[in-house]
C-alpha cells in the first residue's frame, strides 16, 4: 500500500539539492535541539529539518489520532509503539503538506518560520531510547572470513551458522549518534606468544559496517513473531558502526561471546528510514544453501538494495574509500532474524535495536572490516594521501555512507561517522 510518497514524479516546493538523500519520498525520522534549546521529533526533507511538534500544535495533523504531546518528546518510542498505520498516516501527511502546488504552509511565513530549520540551526540527538540491542552475525561472507582468519579454512561457518541466524546481546547504554567521538578502549588482551594477559590500549581498533533496524512492541512475554509477519514490527533502518577491538575480542570471546572488545562504543546515523520508505528497493535474498525449518523460511522480495560505503579520514587529510559493500548480501534477512528472536518467546519492545552484523560482500573491496580488508594486518590499506591503514588509528574519523537509487529517486541515510580519540587519561 506504501502509497503516493513514494512516486517518484511528486516533488516538494521547499528548495532542496539535485543529489540530496532526502527528497520529499523518504521522509525520515529523527530527533533534535532547535535554535531555541527546544527538543522534538522531526523529518528532513533536503537541508531542512521540520518540527513535526510544532507542525502538530499548528494543526497539520488533524484527523490523525495522536496525542498531543506524541512529537514534544526526546525520543520516538511512544511514536514508534503507535504502529505502523499511525506512521504511515503521519508520512502521507507529511508528504502532502511539502508538496509542490499545496500553499497551507508554503503560504504562511509565520508557520514557516516556527517549523522549518536549516540543518546547521539544529543539533541532532540519539533518536530512540534503545532498551535492548542485539547484534546478529548475518553475512555470510563476513562470518567466512572471520573463521578463516581465527579458525581455519575448512571449519570457517560453524555448524549451526546455516541453520539460524546467530547472534549475541550486545549493551545498549554505549550506543552513540553521529557525530560523537570515542576514546580508544584498553582493555585485557594476551599478546603473541605470550603466557600471561595484560592490560592496556587495545591496538587492533576496527569497524564493522552494519545497518540496524529499530522495532515497535512486537510481542508479548511467550508469544513468537511469524516470519511472515515480522516486517510490520519493524519501524526503520540506520547505518550502523560497530566498533570492536579485535585484540580484546580475541582472547575473552570464549566460551560466552563478544563482551568488552565490542560494547565500548556503537554508533548509529541519526535519521531512521522506515521500511516503507525502501518499499521501493526490495530484492532476493541470497537463496538458502540448506534446507531451513519451517519458521524460518519466508518467500518473495525480503531484503533490500542499499549500497554501503566507509572512508577514513585522518586528522587534517582527506578522506579515502575503503570499501563498498551493498545490505543485499545478507544471508539471514530481518524478517528471519526477527522470527529467530522471538521463537523462544522473547518479547521486543519499542525502540529495541537488531544490528545486522558486519556486512562483507563477495570481493575483498567490499569487506566490511579492516580485520577483513587488512586481513588481520598482513595486507595495509593504502590512503589516498600518502601512507596506509591496518587498523585505524588516533584521531582517525570513520564514516559510513548508505543510500537506494532507482527511477531518478534516491532514498539515503546521511551518514554516521565517528572520531577515535586517544586512550582516555585523567586530567
Ligand atoms: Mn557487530
Amino acid at each position: 500500500m506504501p502509497s503516493k510518497t513514494n512516486d517518484p514524479k511528486r516533488k516538494t516546493w521547499l528548495d532542496i539539492p539535485k543529489n540530496t538523500d532526502f527528497p520529499i519520498q523518504n521522509i525520515p525520522f529523527g530527533v533534535f535541539l532547535t535554535r531555541d534549546d527546544i527538543i522534538t521529533i522531526g523529518t528532513r526533507i533536503g537541508d531542512f529539518a521540520i518540527d513535526l511538534g510544532a507542525l502538530h500544535q499548528l494543526g497539520y495533523f488533524e484527523g490523525i489520532p495522536l496525542t498531543d504531546d506524541i512529537f514534544l518528546q526526546d525520543t520516538l518510542n511512544d511514536f514508534i509503539a503507535d504502529g505502523r498505520k499511525t506512521w504511515r498516516l503521519v508520512r502521507n501527511r507529511i508528504s502532502t503538506i511539502f508538496e509542490e502546488g499545496n500553499a497551507n504552509l508554503r503560504d504562511n511565513q509565520e508557520h514557516r518560520d516556527r517549523v522549518i530549520f536549516h540543518l546547521d540551526e539544529i543539533e541532532m540527538q540519539l533518536p530512540v531510547q534503545i532498551g535492548d540491542y542485539t547484534d546478529f552475525y548475518s553475512s555470510k561472507e563476513h562470518a567466512t572470513n572471520v573463521g578463516k582468519i581465527f579458525r581455519d579454512k575448512d571449519s570457517a561457518l560453524m555448524p549451526n551458522w546455516m541453520h539460524m541466524p546467530v547472534a549475541y546481546h550486545g549493551r545498549s547504554s554505549s550506543i552513540i549518534p553521529s557525530g560523537i567521538p570515542v576514546h580508544r578502549p584498553q582493555g585485557q588482551k594476551l599478546p603473541n606468544g605470550a603466557t600471561k594477559p595484560i592490560l592496556g590500549p587495545s591496538r587492533l581498533v576496527d569497524f564493522e559496517l552494519e545497518m540496524a533496524f529499530i522495532t515497535t512492541d512486537a510481542n508479548e512475554l511467550g508469544q513468537p513473531i511469524p516470519v511472515d509477519e515480522a516486517a510490520d514490527y519493524i519501524f526503520g533502518l540506520v547505518l550502523f558502526n560497530d566498533w570492536s577491538a579485535r585484540d580484546i575480542q580475541k582472547w575473552e570471546y570464549a566460551p560466552l561471546g563478544p563482551f568488552l572488545g565490542k560494547n565500548f562504543a556503537s554508533a548509529m546515523s541519526c535519521w531512521i528510514v522506515t521500511l516503507d520508505a525502501l518499499e521501493p528497493f526490495k530484492t532476493e535474498s541470497p537463496k538458502p544453501e540448506k534446507e531451513l525449518l519451517p519458521y524460518l523460511q519466508s518467500s518473495g522480495k525480503r531484503n533490500y538494495d542499499i549500497k554501503l560505503e566507509v572512508s577514513i579520514q585522518p586528522e587534517g587529510k582527506a578522506e579515502t574509500l575503503v570499501t563498498r559493500s551493498n545490505f543485499k548480501h545478507m544471508y539471514w534477512n530481518m524478517n528471519q532474524q526477527l522470527a529467530h528472536h522471538t521463537i523462544n518467546g522473547c518479547p521486543v519492545n519499542s525502540g529495541d535495536m537488531m544490528g545486522s552484523g558486519t556486512i562483507s560482500g563477495p570481493t575483498p573491496d567490499s569487506y566490511g572490516s579492516m580485520m577483513e580488508l587488512s586481513w588481520k594486518g598482513s595486507k595495509p590499506v593504502k590512503l589516498d594521501e600518502g601512507g596506509d591503514r591496518k587498523f585505524i588509528e588516533d584521531n582517525d574519523t570513520v564514516i559510513m555512507r548508505g543510500y537506494s537509487e532507482k527511477n531518478g529517486v534516491r532514498i539515503g541515510f546521511g551518514d554516521v561517522s565517528t572520531k577515535l580519540l586517544p586512550i582516555f587519561k585523567k586530567k
